[in-house]
């Protein structure tokens, strides 16, 4: 045995190399990959764009730390301030951190606002990480069994209800910030609808709460928008951004704009690693291969392919609950437990995930060939069918 802490449940395989949405395991095996790493590979595997910018970027320059100034990290905050139109960004390594630095910015707004007890507006079924303060945020008590004390400063309230926040916002005057996922991915694929995600803009602006998104998963083109809350024509105050945002390198981000944009102060807030050059460069290439392939409108058009497909060939099937999703960013709901699909898949040469116990969750690169769509529809739709003995 490996001296590994006990921390996750492996499939007991390992892969060696990959190219596009195909990885090849140790046996020569290989897998199509319709699960990209959990929305993070997001030009799939071993892209000669990015690699050839990374082994550039190795050979001259990785890491310098924030003391100075990083041309590269300049350039990011620049291209996702064009593409979000907010003002601001920090740079982290991760999406807990991300969110980490979102909570901390709502605490340090209201105490500049003479808030002593800041409170945060968060949902049931988030995730928005394993910090401590994240864990907390996050709605979902297996997670948090265990590791109480939990940080304080979370009022939680149910997903995609704005009576709810509304009810909050008449009884208490501590809130600053409505901390939520547009679409939550470890919660099932839960899409917030349009006229939601408006009620909360105008709920914050009327508030003056900041209304803080979380895109860790759902942003980064997935849903064919650069961001999921874009859907709904709004803007948020606070954006958090990691998994697909340098293709796998890792990289997190925390945006912020108007007054949430002027918020932190030298010393306030830092990270070590955080937007060091090879990482940004990452970004960077990542974000000019979707914008030169036209990877917002592929990930639109072929995840409506897919769900398509999907409803086609399970229509009829009894035990199929719903399917969804928005662009790459797919769930199908089973009426039971369904994990074992996940070591079905693998056997059949196929890599999906499921969350919430009953969710079947697709999130492939956006590269992701139209064959490589049909193939994982004729493997993936027959798993299904047997494993509900349809
Ligand atoms: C994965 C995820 C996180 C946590 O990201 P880490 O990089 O694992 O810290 C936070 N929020 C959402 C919505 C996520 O999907």
């Amino acid at each position: 045995m490996p001296h590994l802490m006990n921390t996750y449940a492996r499939q007991p395989i390992a892969f060696t190399h990959g190219q596009g949405s195909w990885v090849f395991d140790q046996q020569g095996r290989r897998y199509l990959d319709a699960l990209a790493g959990i929305a993070v590979n997001t030009l799939g595997h071993a892209h000669p764009v990015l690699v050839k910018a990374l082994s550039d970027q190795a050979a001259r320059l990785i890491h310098v730390s924030n003391l100075y100034r990083i041309p590269e990290q300049e350039l990011l905050s620049d291209r996702l301030a064009e593409i979000s139109g907010m003002d601001e960004v920090f740079f982290c390594n991760s999406g807990c951190e991300a969110n980490e630095a979102a909570i901390k910015l709502a605490r340090l707004y209201g105490h500049q606002r003479g808030i002593e007890q800041p409170a945060i507006i968060v949902m049931e079924k988030a995730f928005h990480g394993r910090t401590l303060a994240t864990l907390s945020a996050t709605g979902n008590r297996k997670a948090q069994a265990g590791f109480e004390p939990l940080v304080a400063g979370f009022v939680r309230v149910p997903f995609d209800d704005l009576s709810a926040v509304e009810a909050v916002a008449q009884n208490n005057p501590n809130v600053v910030a409505v901390l939520m996922e547009p679409i939550q991915g470890e919660g099932g694929i839960n899409i917030a609808h349009d006229e939601y995600l408006q009620g909360l803009r105008r709920i914050c602006s009327a508030r003056g709460w900041l209304l803080m998104v979380d895109e860790v998963q759902c942003g980064f083109a997935r849903t064919g928008k650069w961001f999921a809350h874009q859907h709904a024509g709004i803007v948020p105050d606070v954006m958090a951004l990691a998994k697909g945002l340098a293709s796998g390198l890792p990289i997190g981000a925390c945006l912020a704009a108007g007054p949430a944009a002027s918020v932190f102060k030298p010393g306030s807030h830092g990270s070590t690693f955080g937007g060091n050059p090879l990482a940004c460069v990452a970004a960077l290439t990542t974000l000019a291969v979707i914008e030169q392939d036209a990877l917002l409108t592929h990930a639109l058009v072929l995840g409506e392919t897919i769900r398509a497909g999907l409803r086609t060939r399970l229509s009829g099937v009894a035990g199929i609950v719903d399917i969804r999703g928005d662009g790459l960013m797919i769930g199908i709901e089973l009426d039971r437990p369904c994990g074992e699909l996940v070591e079905r898949a693998v056997q059949a040469g196929l890599l999906i995930n499921v969350t919430a116990d009953k969710v079947v969750r697709l999130l492939p690169a956006l590269n992701f060939a139209d064959a490589e769509a049909e193939e994982l529809l004729v493997i993936l739709t027959q798993l299904i069918r047997e494993f509900l003995g349809a």
